[in-house]
């Protein structure tokens, strides 16, 4: 646990930063799959506190989540490192516990959801400062500056902010109606649809922020961290929303009000955080092989095969015996492929240039 300051012109800000990491001592953390969760970014949205704090007190098996056997996921929970920031907006937060329901911005009146460099100041027709001011530069927020250095140092594979006001798994991105190219998309997509389907009931909307919340929003975290950062998954969860609630009870709007929905949705939420660490080295085994970060031959093999061996429920010991094998047939197979590749090259050669020089001359050893 660490607590990060920082100030700017005489406003301070202070962000608790919470690290996950079993089996520390014998395996490296950067080798680890990196996951960066941050809550309570905007201070009336208390409910996104509440679940980061129930699912550190799960990861330190104080309280149990119903439907997630903890015991199971020692193998998966030994290959992540979990940074959670409990409450972003400490400062707007305070403001909210003295009476400021609606608030939403920082402790002094910027939102730190709009206060990041991906296009950032842009207002659309309807901008209200009173809800989206972006400050009056990039980073000019010391949260945000915190949230910058921490994503920096730490470089996650994912990324997700957590919101509330309704229920929704958003990727990038934020300030246009599309999402990125590429394959890293699809795969994006289909683990929200994934994670829509076992915990949200598909009642969740899924796609990118700016296309399916109905504005856009310029200057976000999640579109810093996809764009800039280069967060290979980068996501903006809202995990609940009353349509019915009136417009001035902001609580109401933002917060489940009795104790049967606040339990389901604290429960469903954190069930969706472990099927996130179960599944998101799988996810990005499928981006990396596909993507300019493309990992070795070998790790790609690995998630293959502990893919395999999760399917079957095989034992580790024979998923290694089986890893080593396919690694060998797949060095031997691109081994072939280039001599065959070779040979018939220097056929051409030989039949083009048959009269100037053998080509295996050009080979030394
Ligand atoms: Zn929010």
């Amino acid at each position: 646990m660490e607590t990060m300051r920082a100030q700017n012109k005489g406003y301070n800000a202070e962000v608790l930063v919470v690290t996950y990491n079993r089996a520390r001592k014998y395996v490296n953390d950067s080798s680890k799959f990196r996951i960066l969760l941050s809550f309570g970014q905007h201070g009336r949205e208390l409910i996104t506190s509440e679940l980061a704090l129930r699912l550190l007190s799960s990861l330190s098996e104080e309280k149990s989540i119903p439907n997630v056997d903890l015991k199971s996921l020692n193998n998966i929970l030994e290959k992540i490192v979990l940074k959670v920031v409990p409450m972003e907006n400490l400062n707007g937060r305070k403001r909210v516990e003295d009476g400021d329901l609606c608030e939403r911005r920082n402790g002094r009146g910027v939102d730190l959801n709009r206060n990041w460099s991906v296009d950032w100041g842009k207002k659309e027709k309807d901008y209200d400062p009173h809800e989206e001011n972006p400050g009056t530069a990039p980073f000019s927020e010391p949260e945000t500056q915190i949230m910058r250095k921490l994503s920096k140092s730490f470089d996650p594979h994912i990324w997700i902010t957590v919101h509330s006001g309704m229920e929704a798994l958003f990727m990038p991105y934020d300030h246009k109606n599309t999402t990125p190219d590429g394959l890293a998309t699809h795969v994006m997509k289909s683990m929200l649809n994934d994670v829509n389907r076992l915990h949200c009931k598909d009642r969740c909307l899924v796609g990118s922020g700016g296309g399916s919340v109905g504005y856009l929003a310029h200057g976000t975290a999640t579109d810093y961290m996809y764009d800039v950062m280069k967060v290979p998954m980068a996501f903006t969860f809202e995990i609940y929303g009353d349509k019915e609630a009136s417009m001035k009870d902001c609580f109401r709007m933002f917060n489940p009000v009795d104790r049967t929905t606040f339990n389901r949705v604290i429960n469903d939420w954190s069930a969706a955080f472990f099927t996130i660490f179960k599944m998101g080295p799988h996810w990005m085994d499928l981006v990396h092989f596909n993507s300019s970060k493309l990992e070795s031959i070998d790790e790609y093999l690995e998630g293959y095969l502990i893919e395999r061996s999760s399917r079957y429920g095989k034992r580790m010991e024979v998923l290694d015996l089986g890893m080593q094998e396919i690694r060998t047939y797949f060095r031997l197979f691109l081994l072939s492929s280039v001599l065959l590749m070779f040979m018939f090259c220097s056929r051409i050669s030989k039949s083009k240039y048959a009269t100037i020089r053998p080509i295996v001359s050009a080979v030394s050893l």
